[in-house]
């Protein structure tokens, strides 16, 4: 057993470790028995821990739903202390829209047995394929102590679900991601998009299929929902205003990089190019503006290129 000095001696060996940071959720009511935890409207970093995005959560009488989790171990598991102070019981359920970390890694607070998602998402986000993991601990540091992700072992299917006496709609659709869910509450025409729909903020590309985000956001509009809950920024109380607003970014962004490319930019001048008035509300549009240049030159050039014979 250490004497008492030898072990003040050892501790003050080691590096001075700062306090756990903590994170401060707070829940908007956006429907009966529907809260949105509204995420930063800023790109992931050590000032917000990674909460950035929007998780929402329903109550039912078998427990709650998440959708999403959050993107540390840590904020889910403030989502869950928070969820059952909401509704009164524990969390019974969390579906992840798609695989981008901000949204999914808080499935680690949970088991597996808990976590749906779509084949395509729970195959990526089990793999970790696109190495998430690695990119968000350099960029968070201890926020992402003990994240450890789950391999979702629900299956979200698209169509009715009946959960506690809730009835939920699921459409699995593509475009923002390969694999992109949303949610619909039959009772209150609440859809819950995950990143299909962003909403004063500009949306982010990483992973984008434009053509299959615009089929996807023309099926979310038909559906005459009362309110939407995007993925980031805030609850439109219209069924329309953000899924065209979105609709119009993504319209707006391909030939403006087409012309950018056309005229002889190079990536830094197309990342610079005037952003149109419309869209002078938009969160952080000049840097997912320059983001969706990395993520779209080379396949832009490469669309230019002479198709090669044989
Ligand atoms: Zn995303």
């Amino acid at each position: 057993m250490l004497a008492r000095r030898q072990l003040l001696g050892a501790l003050a060996g080691l590096p001075l470790l700062a306090a756990a940071p903590d994170y401060r959720l707070v829940a908007e009511p956006v429907a009966a028995g529907i809260w949105v935890v509204r995420g930063a409207d800023a790109p992931i970093a050590m000032a917000n821990g990674g909460a950035i995005a929007n998780i929402t959560i329903i109550a039912t009488d078998a427990g709650a739903v998440l959708i999403d989790a959050g993107a540390s171990h840590r904020q889910g598991a403030a989502l869950a202390v928070l969820a059952r102070r909401l509704t009164g019981t524990p969390v019974a359920r969390v579906y992840l829209t798609h695989l981008h970390p901000d949204h999914s890694f808080g499935a680690s607070a949970f088991p597996a047995s808990m976590v749906a998602a779509t084949p395509a998402v729970a195959a990526q986000v089990a793999g970790d394929k696109a190495g998430f993991s690695a990119g968000l601990y350099r960029l968070l540091g201890d926020w992402m102590r003990g994240t450890e992700l789950p391999a979702p072992a629900l299956v979200a299917q698209a169509g009715p679900v009946l959960i506690g006496g809730r009835a939920l709609r699921l459409f699995t659709l593509a475009g923002h991601s390969p694999s992109d869910l949303a949610v619909l509450d039959e009772a209150t025409g609440t859809l819950i998009t995950g990143d299909l729909v962003f909403h004063n903020r500009a949306p982010a590309t990483p992973h984008a299929d434009l053509p299959a985000w615009r089929r996807a956001l023309d099926q979310l509009a038909a559906l005459g929902q009362a309110r939407v809950v995007p993925g980031h920024g805030p609850v439109d109380g219209t069924p329309g205003t953000a899924i065209a607003q979105t609709r119009a970014w993504l319209d707006w962004l391909e030939p403006a990089l087409r012309a950018a490319m056309e005229a002889g930019m190079t990536m830094v001048e197309a990342g610079n190019i005037a952003i149109p008035p419309q869209f002078a509300g938009l969160a952080v549009a000049r840097l997912e503006l320059q983001r969706s240049v990395s993520h779209f030159w080379a396949g832009l050039e490469a669309a230019r290129l002479p198709r090669l014979a044989g």
